[in-house]
């Protein structure tokens, strides 16, 4: 199953709740299973640890919470900052891949001077445009 379009904000420590449903997904079923986290061209990758296969990436585990740190250099490479920037979620079979979050106009796809309305983003081209 897939999932998309879940946008999570990145906490003060650089942490990211990772949905129940998507947790199952990849088939963390408690907090103490080890996950991998890795940098691909898509996105930062998570999947849990196989450590008799070895691992490549960065290990993390869940906290209670269901919050797993994102490292600090795979923030760095991306430009996530800390408690301003979000995160879109999506789940691919048994992994989670996490995207900077990009809001864009509802209207015309735009990315500058939006505001927000009813949870939706709008730029203020298309406001005026509504106005007139
Ligand atoms: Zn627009």
């Amino acid at each position: 199953m897939t999932f998309t379009g879940i946008v999570r904000g990145v906490d003060r420590l650089g942490r990211i709740v990772l949905p129940k449903k998507m947790r199952i997904a990849m088939g963390i079923s408690g907090l103490t299973d080890p996950i991998e986290i890795f940098v691909s061209e898509g996105g930062i990758v998570l999947k849990k640890a196989n450590m008799q296969e070895g691992v490549s990436g960065e290990i993390r585990c869940l906290d209670k919470f269901g919050r797993i740190v994102i490292p600090k250099e795979v923030r760095n490479l991306f430009d996530i900052k800390s408690q301003i920037d979000s995160l879109e979620i999506y789940c691919e079979e048994d992994t989670i891949i996490l995207k900077k979050y990009q809001p864009t106009c509802i209207f015309c796809g735009g990315n500058e001077g939006l505001i927000t309305f009813k949870d939706k983003k709008i730029c203020t081209l298309c406001i005026n445009e509504i106005k007139k």
